[in-house]
């Protein structure tokens, strides 16, 4: 086990499956599994931005270009247009463009299936690349976002200040393989709709029995007079 890790691997194995009854494991329309360059796309534009937004960008703009190449040769004004239902659409349409562009230049069209290589796109980070790896290419990793980040603190996954390498490795310490890739799409939607930012709502939480800092936030009521 990861050393910060105080879940086991049976128990945080339990979480899943418990949550997974609940959310299912279907992705966004806007992570299309059956194609790495879209789900590369898809995640680009989903950054902050809500994913009903991002769906009908998504589709907005993979009803006209059908790929990296047709992507690239597209004029911008063009692409800001059909994603601006999304937030910071006028950058996101330049990255959209440029990653196009060194996709088909760089690589033939094909998004790398390696994490260095594709972190070194524009306006691609760690948690871009391991989404694109574990959706398309169904590599067994956890990617972190937000929610992610958020509710394996709060269990006592890792430590608090845990940056994202910390913290993927915490929770991929504690996650079979083969569990790995449907990890991220469950805790987003426990995230977003009970273990929210700034204010969980514990009331209707189904896992306080694992949870640090339910156990932590029960103690100091109790102390109370
Ligand atoms: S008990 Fe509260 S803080 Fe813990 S996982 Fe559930 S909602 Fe999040």
């Amino acid at each position: 086990m990861f050393k910060d890790a105080k879940l086991d691997e049976k128990t945080f194995t339990n979480i899943i499956k418990l949550l997974s009854e609940r959310y299912g494991i279907q992705t966004p329309a806007h992570l299309d599994r059956s194609d790495p360059f879209k789900v590369l796309i898809g995640t680009i534009l989903s950054h902050r931005t809500r994913d009903e937004m991002t769906d009908l960008a998504f589709s907005r703009l993979f009803s006209k270009y059908k790929n990296a190449e047709e992507i690239a040769k597209a004029s911008l004004s063009d692409i800001m247009r059909l994603i601006k239902p999304v937030g910071f659409y006028r950058q996101k349409a330049k990255r959209v463009k440029e990653v196009a562009k060194l996709i088909l230049e760089r690589y033939g069209g094909q998004v790398p299936r390696n994490r260095e290589t594709l972190i070194e796109l524009p306006g691609v980070g760690y948690k871009t690349a391991d989404i694109v790896l574990s959706i398309a290419y169904g590599e067994p990793i956890v990617a972190v976002d937000t929610h992610v980040e958020t509710v394996s603190k709060r269990l006592g996954i890792v430590r608090w200040n845990a940056k994202y390498e910390e913290t993927r490795k915490g929770i991929e310490s504690i996650t079979p393989p083969y569990m790995r890739r449907i990890v991220n799409g469950i805790l987003v939607r426990f995230g977003k709709e009970i273990c929210k930012k700034p204010r969980p709502k514990c009331e209707l939480c189904p896992i306080t029995i694992y949870c640090e800092w339910y156990a932590r936030r029960r103690n100091r009521n109790s102390q109370k007079i």
